[in-house]
């Protein structure tokens, strides 16, 4: 980027960020929380918006809640959010099977590698899923005795949508590849690339080395759903009739989070150093960089000066 970003320290600068926009959107973990711990001022910063008859929309690259569970985590942190204001990267996944591959609920089924998340937002369209938390996916990888491999593979699959999945098993990996060999059949969708994520002081294998692995078994390209891909942006856009020069992208990563915004054409982008970035790497001036527009240490830094 070659803009230089204006970090908020102040009331004024705090104030005019947010009158410079009338939706925001924001990254979830680093942002308003770490993993359940929720960081400071998180629903006084939302209170305000709210008051200020502004929108805020939630978006996630974890695939491993629906937007349903989101909600119950918000409201564990007292904070009252409806469903539709949350786009998970495996309701964005859904959403592309739905809209952009056109399988037919009720008739076409999905082959999921991931977890809950991904399932029951394609249950909710209508679709079966296949795949998932299916305990047989658990025991030993034997291909003669295999349920998934000798009773043959569903005919009805068009789709394998695979994201971050905590019980990864070879038998999961080897029925997914057996799918995506049917290659004219089947269409491969990656919930997000991200290679890891933060959790607890450490870093951890994140959708993108699961994805990858695949990818690389079956000589495949998926096609990724989640943040920065401009299809995640444009349902967002559409579902609320948004005028991008008005929305702002909050996050704490550049390569997802900022580039999701910049590339989207967003009026701006923010962000905050309680997750992944240091404000050296906030400031870093490069060819392929993505500078926020803004920054901040947190979020709740912004709701303080605007109380001073
Ligand atoms: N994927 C997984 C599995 C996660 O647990 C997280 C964070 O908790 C993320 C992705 C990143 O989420 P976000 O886009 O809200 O930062
Ligand atoms: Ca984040």
């Amino acid at each position: 980027g070659t803009v230089t970003p204006i970090k908020i320290t102040t009331k004024e600068v705090a104030n005019d960020f947010l009158n410079r926009y009338d939706t925001f959107l924001f990254d979830c973990d680093g942002v308003l929380w770490l993993g359940n711990i929720l960081l400071p001022h998180t629903k006084e910063f939302l209170d305000t918006l709210t008051s200020l008859g502004k929108k805020a929309i939630f978006v996630t690259n974890n695939s491993t809640k629906s937007r349903l569970s989101y909600t119950k985590k918000f409201a564990s942190f007292g904070i009252t959010v409806k469903e539709e204001q949350i786009f998970t990267s495996g309701y964005a996944s859904a959403i592309y099977v739905r809209d952009f591959l056109k399988l037919q609920p009720g008739k076409d089924k999905v082959w999921v590698f991931g977890e809950s998340g991904i399932s029951e937002e394609l249950n909710k369209m209508g679709y079966e899923a296949l795949g998932g938390d299916d305990p047989r996916l658990q025991t030993p990888f034997d291909a003669s005795t295999s349920p998934f491999l000798v009773n043959g593979l569903d005919e009805d699959v068009r789709a394998v949508i695979a994201g971050l999945d905590h019980d990864i098993t070879y038998h999961k990996l080897a029925v997914t590849l057996q799918y995506l060999q049917q290659e004219d059949k089947v269409h491969f969708v990656g919930t997000n690339v991200d290679s890891t994520f933060p959790q607890k002081g450490h870093t951890f294998p994140g959708a993108g080395s699961m994805v990858e692995s695949i990818a690389f078994s079956a000589g495949r390209r998926p096609a990724y759903c989640g943040k920065p891909n401009m299809n995640m942006l444009n349902t967002i856009v559409s579902a609320f009739n948004l005028d991008k020069s008005k929305c702002c992208m909050v996050g704490d990563r550049l390569n997802t989070d900022m580039k999701f915004g910049v590339e989207g054409k967003l009026g701006g982008t923010l962000l905050v150093l309680s997750g992944i970035e240091t404000e050296e790497r906030a400031l870093e001036v490069s060819e392929e960089h993505v500078n926020p527009k803004f920054f901040a240490e947190k979020l709740g830094d912004i709701y303080e000066l605007t109380q001073q």
